[in-house]
């Protein structure tokens, strides 16, 4: 009697032992890309985790990192610069492809240091921190992409999952009304997945109140086709998006659009403002309760004439 019990026993032990050595092992998901790049690639700047990814309704595509003016915003990895502009949204931004298939997105930036074409080391500077484009407070706005960053942003990834933030602390969202759960979850889980000792907190105080009132209005994606007669100045008027925003979207060179063409358009994505006559900068500034310069800037107008039907950014939906 006393040897069947000992045998159960024997038998439970190596039985939870080979469990355990189950449980340990790491799980197969869609996160094991962690795995090849976590101890290859390099944070783009040290500093204070201002949002996650997937916040904003899910529209936002990357994650913010507070850092004081001046910091250095490097890249991740090796690779080659793709795209680096200035953008009325991201403001001064960097895109940078890697041969791993992955492309990393730098916005918000206050100087730009490197060219279109140009070869990046991990670590090397692309450019330095700020607060251009649609920003509040100087920070970096980060993504990461699956292969090629596309506007809708659909192979964009979280961050988080690479990165071993230890030295980072995660504010996020934490209102009944604007709570994102699965933002946090992903939080949680990347912490999990990684089986690091990642301190990373999340308050359950909101930070910051104007990312939510962003969060309201979700970006909706329109294709038009281009019809005879259609011009780029009409278009802009009947979407009431600027033309430069239609340029941007569809990475156009010129103001030549041709019948069956076919263009995004990004519906809500932009606050905008058609010009009447008689309306001066001072006087939609005011109705908009905003400085004229900023105005100005957004729309990079060189002078203060303004057109009636002329579409202006007032802000927009980043
Ligand atoms: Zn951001």
């Amino acid at each position: 009697m006393l040897v069947k019990v000992r045998h159960i026993i024997v038998m439970t032990m190596i039985g939870l032992f080979i469990g355990m050595i189950f449980m340990g092992s790491k799980p197969v998901n869609a996160q094991s890309y962690i795995d090849e790049l976590d101890d290859n690639w390099v944070q783009p700047v040290d500093g204070e985790i201002t949002d996650t990814f997937g916040t904003r309704n899910g529209n936002h595509k990357g994650i913010d990192i507070a850092a004081p003016e001046g910091e250095k915003i490097v890249s991740v990895s090796d690779g080659e610069v793709t795209k680096s502009y200035y953008s009325n949204t991201y403001g001064h931004v960097v895109f940078v492809e890697h041969p791993e298939g992955y492309e990393t997105v730098y916005a918000h930036l206050s100087t730009r240091m490197v060219e279109e074409g140009d070869m990046v080391k991990r670590g090397q500077t692309l450019g330095i921190i700020g607060n251009t484009g649609v920003s509040t407070g100087t920070h970096l706005h980060f993504e990461l992409h699956e292969g090629e960053w596309t506007y809708d942003k659909s192979h964009a990834l979280d961050p988080l999952f690479v990165f071993d933030l230890s030295n980072s602390t995660v504010h996020a969202e934490h209102d009944h009304k604007t709570i994102d759960q699965e933002s946090i979850q992903k939080v949680q889980d990347s912490t999990e997945v990684k089986q690091k000792s990642v301190q990373t907190k999340v308050h359950s105080t909101s930070i910051d109140k104007s990312l939510n009132e962003q969060q309201e209005k979700n970006q909706q994606k329109k294709v038009i086709t281009v019809r005879e007669g259609d011009t780029l100045w009409g278009l802009s008027q009947n979407y009431k998006v600027t033309i430069k925003s239609l340029l941007e979207w569809n990475t156009l060179d010129s103001d030549v659009i041709y019948p069956g063409q076919e263009l995004k358009v990004y519906l809500n994505n932009e606050k905008s403002y058609v010009v009447k006559a008689g309306d001066t900068l001072q006087s939609i500034a005011k109705e908009f309760s905003m400085d004229p310069e900023a105005i100005k800037k957004a729309n990079r107008l060189s002078n203060e004439l303004l057109h009636p039907q002329q579409v202006l950014l007032i802000s927009k939906n980043e």
